[in-house]
């Protein structure tokens, strides 16, 4: 039997990158930052500390009272219920979800399901935001732990990403060029706030996912000069530069250094201006562990997440996308060697589908996404309990005018086309 990761890290926490990750998630969530894990040592933005306990009856409970109370509440629910799990959720909570996916397609999949009044949402807040946006008036999405973040997405704020904009605004003006493209266009990372989201949208700009980043660039590129891409630097610049476009004209921004820490040549040459996010699961791969898997299985094939750093996608076979991840996967044969360079929990999922195969996690260290990691069945059974009494608890809501905008901004990107 293959043990989930959570398992793996209560039974052996020093195996795994903190070893606070075995505490109770409400001991964690009492923290002040992100918790323990992956993005432990992120800087926590004040605005974004969002309140995770969970009422103490829920602590209190056997693991087997926990799961007991989720199945008899989604039977009770029915078809009013859907739950989503997010690829990256531990298996604890997944096994309850009606759809499994990356932030995107989930939110997707629950506009099949219009007959379901409450969305729960098995991911974190900027996913629950964007399934908000996307859902029917009579739905209601739900968040179980309101303190799971993502601290990359939590990186642009919206205060921060307008400043950077009127800075840039008064060097390169207003005026389209010769050919009607405007200066400059915002593109946002799905990962992050609907607030930039809806930014984006009143701006000209759009929203990109790591599958289509490239397909969204070139759409920018038709109506625009430059880009400013945020909030993870390491996808808008593995994008850009498969583009074609040098290193020198991807410079990277920051608000809180004077000129946006750039030379003005530097801002006027660039075509893509970085944001100074990034994501903690992801920046811990490294050339040299793939080295170390090359070395130690011969042939083995290398994929990772193109939010990993440029060093380590240029050293890959192939990049891509949490779903061209599992297609990958899902293409080789019995007998291949796959190192992956992207969140526990998936791999480990994928290992378990295809035991013909010896599928592991590139990072030797057991280190899920700390902020997901913060939706324990307890938080589901919460909240689960609340909708059979009729209570809705940790509903995330959009205010209108954040969604209508945001909204222009991902229907650009579903109109984006490939060329
Ligand atoms: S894996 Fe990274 S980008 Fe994804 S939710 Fe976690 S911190 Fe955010």
């Amino acid at each position: 039997m293959t043990l989930s990761v959570t398992d793996r890290i209560e039974g052996s926490p020093s195996q795994s990158c903190d070893v606070e990750l075995a505490k109770g998630p409400w001991e964690f969530d009492a923290m002040p930052g992100y918790g323990p894990g992956a993005s432990s040592s992120d800087a926590n933005p004040l605005p974004v500390v969002r309140p995770g306990q969970l009422p103490a009856a829920y602590q209190r409970m056997s693991d087997e009272e926990l799961h007991a109370r989720i199945r008899s509440a989604k039977a009770t629910l029915g078809d009013k219920l859907v739950i989503l799990g997010h690829f990256y959720q531990r298996d604890e909570v997944v096994q309850y979800a009606d759809f499994v996916g990356d932030s995107f397609q989930l939110a997707n999949a629950a506009l099949t399901r219009p007959e379901a009044e409450s969305i729960v949402f098995c991911g974190v807040h900027f996913m629950a935001e964007t399934a908000d946006i996307l859902a029917g008036t009579e739905q209601r999405v739900i968040l179980p732990n309101l303190a799971a973040g993502c601290s990359m997405a939590d990186m642009a704020d919206e205060d921060a990403v307008e400043t950077a904009w009127e800075e840039l605004v008064e060097l390169y003006g207003t005026e389209p060029d010769a050919e009607g493209r405007m200066p400059l266009m915002p593109v946002t990372y799905m990962n992050s706030s609907a607030a930039l989201k809806a930014f984006c949208g009143r701006h000209g700009g759009i929203v990109c996912t790591s599958s289509n980043a490239a397909t969204v660039l070139e759409w920018a590129f038709e109506r625009a000069q430059r880009v400013l891409f945020f909030p993870d630097q390491h996808l808008g610049r593995n994008t850009a530069s498969a583009m074609g476009i040098p290193l020198e004209q991807i410079p990277m921004i920051n608000v809180h250094k004077p000129g946006l820490g750039q030379t003005e040549e530097t801002l006027r040459d660039a075509k893509v201006l970085l944001w100074h996010g990034f994501c903690s699961v992801h920046k811990r791969f490294t050339v040299e562990q793939i080295e170390q898997a090359r070395a130690q299985y011969e042939g083995c094939k290398v994929i990772v997440h193109p939010e990993c750093p440029k060093p380590v996608v240029d050293a890959a076979d192939a990049a891509g996308s949490t779903d061209a991840i599992r297609t990958f996967v899902e293409a080789s044969e019995p007998g291949d060697v796959i190192a992956i360079g992207t969140e526990i929990n998936l791999v480990n999922r994928l290992a378990a589908q295809y035991p013909d195969r010896t599928i592991f996690c590139l990072d030797p260290v057991v280190c899920p996404c700390s902020t997901m990691y913060r939706i324990h069945p307890g938080y589901l059974a919460w909240v689960l309990d609340g909708l059979v009494d009729g209570e809705v608890r940790n509903q995330i809501s959009v205010d209108e005018d954040v969604a209508r905008d945001a909204k222009v901004a991902l229907e650009r990107m579903l109109a984006a086309k490939p060329r």
